[in-house]
């Protein structure tokens, strides 16, 4: 039943795990998109938009080398750490909702941890290279490993994707961390009132959930790998 076992592979009950993953990840999507969606209605007191807080933020936090720039798409928004650019996508940038203000202070957050050189950040910045070369070699490795009955590649191929785990893992303190620096700078420039601030963590809170489903989904595909290889192992 060998080449039998290879073809089934996407459709043994492991796969299961990925339909959960997908579940959970697309749940936290929908949750996180309603919830921009809910607070982009709602217009801060102050009236600055995504724009003028990410530069109020980061002029309050002493940070002078960092631009705000513009770029198309919708939750496009990103701190880019090379250009030292603050992106934030065109809803956000003109808008005074509380939901862009929530975004846009969230970037410089990123921002503050590069000026200080925030351990994770680096950390992340870091393992990229490798969790590409991991993310990309990952699979193919492993169903040699799996078709072949080779032990050491199919460890290899687990190995492989469990750097894609670890950089989701180390992903999250810098997004929570970003989170709460962007929530505290809020308040403490008056950006937003005490009230409003509720609003915009509840944007950034779900936007985390996005990040721990993300985390989840890939925990769960790593363990399919490792049941798959266990099966092979007790055929052999
Ligand atoms: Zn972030």
């Amino acid at each position: 039943m060998y080449y039998g076992r290879g073809l089934s592979l996407m459709w043994d009950p492991t796969y299961l795990l990925i339909i959960i993953g997908a579940v959970i990840s697309m749940g936290a999507s929908a949750f996180m998109k309603s919830t921009v969606s809910k607070y982009n209605r709602i217009m801060s007191a102050s009236g600055l938009t995504g724009r003028e807080t990410a530069q109020r933020i980061l002029s309050a936090a002493g940070i002078r080398n960092v631009r705000v720039g513009a770029i198309p798409g919708d939750l496009t928004d990103h701190y880019d750490p090379r250009t030292k650019v603050v992106n934030l996508s065109q809803t956000v940038y003109g808008r005074n909702s509380l939901a862009a203000i929530g975004v846009a202070a969230h970037e410089c957050g990123h921002a503050m941890q590069d000026a200080e050189n925030y351990l994770p950040l680096r950390l992340r910045t870091q393992i990229v290279p490798a969790v590409n070369i991991g993310s990309t070699l990952s699979w193919p490795v492993f169903l040699l490993g799996l078709l072949f009955s080779i032990r050491p590649l199919t460890t290899a191929g687990i190995i492989l994707f469990s750097l894609a785990v670890i950089f989701q893992l180390v992903t999250l303190p810098v997004e929570l961390n970003a989170s709460r620096r962007a929530l505290k700078m809020l308040e403490g420039t008056g950006i937003l009132g005490r009230e409003e601030n509720a609003g915009a963590r509840k944007v950034l809170t779900a936007a985390a959930m996005t990040y721990v489903a993300a985390l989840a989904a890939s925990v769960l595909q790593l363990l399919r790998l490792v049941l798959l290889a266990k099966g092979r192992s007790r055929d052999d």
